[in-house]
């Protein structure tokens, strides 16, 4: 702490009227917070007073620092292979992380990912994973480490010890309205990344409907703002931002967003969820040295060699978890008792003009595939597969989803719940996969 005596209330009021707190202010704050000499209720009003005037650059930078130090950092130094981690923000059908992490370790980087649950409408990598039999996602930091040096990728959860100023703030401000702050957001995710230990940091920050960040323009200032408090703590971060405004795999639930993930590892599976994981791989792989077209061929190579589905594979097994998913996803994954295919609503051929995201999210979260309360458990087996994206053109009563539910009340309301969220015309605009990139050489 610095010597000047710490007054939580001129500190909020300096933020109040529109200030910039200095860094020492800042940093004794905070610390006060964590010792319980600054209140709740203090916190909170700084949360405030920074949502609605802004919190700058450098007072984010100040943030993440007392973020990252409030806890333990990953020391991951002892790896031989290029360090590397991707965060995405946050989205409905986005199972980037269970493709583009064994993609990076077949092309020879060390993956020790840390993730989280499912917040609100988007699912959580780890919710997906205990979807397959067997499969743990605590995993102590030594037996981590020596899984990523033989294996080459762990994603598991972060212990407590791991920024648990963040877990404290992130939690005032969920029940104070103070999420929505592009300051916040960035010194929330990247004190994570930091302390998770990897020098290459590749961020997927997601834009439109279904994302936290929906207009583009914002989406990107948060990609720049993490990419310069990524360089501030002395990593190699970049980012990639990215379209939200549709469901981004046809799968949206646990276990069959795993389904739809083994089959684009496996070479079973085309589209845009795959274009995506590539290029998210490529971005993660430029950032370690790789210019963009070799990092674009030796992404894909991974996948069609079946390189990367192997790595998953003894991921799977070395987590306890049933190995035969890849090869047999049906066999292993949990299956709704309920499915129930809905038709295309249309009188004539048409083209699927938008999909609402994040009610879908919502949507496939009260079928029971995420949490209303922290303590909730979810189901692996529903969810909604979609079987057609927006620009696609359908026939009467073509098939445009299949619900997975318990029951044949549920699968009744999430049919005519969807059918108000898919919206059909003459033609449509296809939403770029890639708004902009940010500080990977090749942008
Ligand atoms: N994800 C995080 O980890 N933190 C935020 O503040 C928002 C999304």
């Amino acid at each position: 702490m610095s010597s000047s005596r710490l007054v939580p209330a001129e500190v909020i009021a300096v933020k109040r009227d529109g200030g910039e707190l200095a860094p020492d202010q800042l940093r004794d704050f905070l610390a006060g917070y964590l010792a319980g000499t600054v209140a709740e209720e203090q916190m909170s009003a700084l949360l405030m007073a920074g949502v609605i005037n802004g919190f700058s650059d450098d007072e984010a930078v100040v943030m993440t620092d007392a973020l990252v130090n409030s806890g333990d950092v990953v020391d991951l130094s002892g790896l031989r292979g290029p360090t590397v981690d991707k965060h995405s923000t946050g989205g409905v059908g986005d199972t980037c992380t269970l493709v583009v992490a064994p993609i990076l370790a077949a092309c020879g980087a060390q993956v020790a990912k840390l993730s989280g649950r499912g917040l609100g409408h988007t699912g959580g990598t780890l919710d997906k994973l205990e979807s397959i039999p067997g499969f743990t996602i605590s995993l102590s930091p030594e037996a981590m480490q020596q899984q990523v040096e033989r294996v080459g990728v762990a994603v598991a959860a972060a212990t407590a010890d791991l920024v648990p100023l963040d877990k404290r703030l992130y939690a005032l401000r969920d029940v104070t309205g103070t999420v929505p702050s592009p300051a916040l957001i960035a010194a929330s995710v990247m004190s994570k990344k930091i302390a998770g230990g990897a020098r290459h940091v590749l961020l997927d920050v997601k834009t439109g409907d279904g994302a936290f960040m929906e207009d583009p323009a914002d989406a990107l200032a948060l990609a720049q703002l993490c990419v310069r408090i990524g360089q501030a703590h002395g990593r190699r971060p970049g980012a990639l931002v990215t379209d939200m405004s549709q469901p981004l795999s046809h799968a949206v639930g646990n276990a069959i967003e795993v389904a739809h993930a083994v089959d684009v590892l496996a070479d079973r599976r085309q589209g845009r969820f795959r274009d995506l994981c590539i290029e998210l791989a490529a971005g993660a792989l430029e950032l370690t040295g790789r210019d963009h077209d070799t990092a674009m061929t030796d992404a894909l190579d991974a996948v069609t060699s079946g390189r990367a589905a192997e790595v998953f594979t003894d991921m799977v097994a070395a987590q306890g978890g049933d190995a035969n998913v890849v090869a047999d996803p049906l066999a292993v994954l949990p299956a709704a008792p309920v499915q129930h295919t809905c038709l295309a609503p249309v009188a004539e051929s048409m083209v699927v003009s938008g999909v609402e995201c994040r009610a879908v999210g919502e949507l496939v979260s009260a079928l029971g595939a995420g949490r209303t309360r922290k303590e909730d458990d979810v189901d692996p087996a529903v969810g909604l597969e979609l079987l057609v994206e927006v620009g696609q053109r359908v026939a009467p009563d073509e098939p445009i989803a299949v619900i997975h539910a318990r029951t044949h009340d549920t699968a009744d309301w999430a049919a005519q719940r969807l059918a108000e969220l898919v919206s059909f015309d003459t033609e449509a605009e296809v939403p770029p996969l890639v708004h902009a990139r940010v500080a990977l050489g090749w942008s």
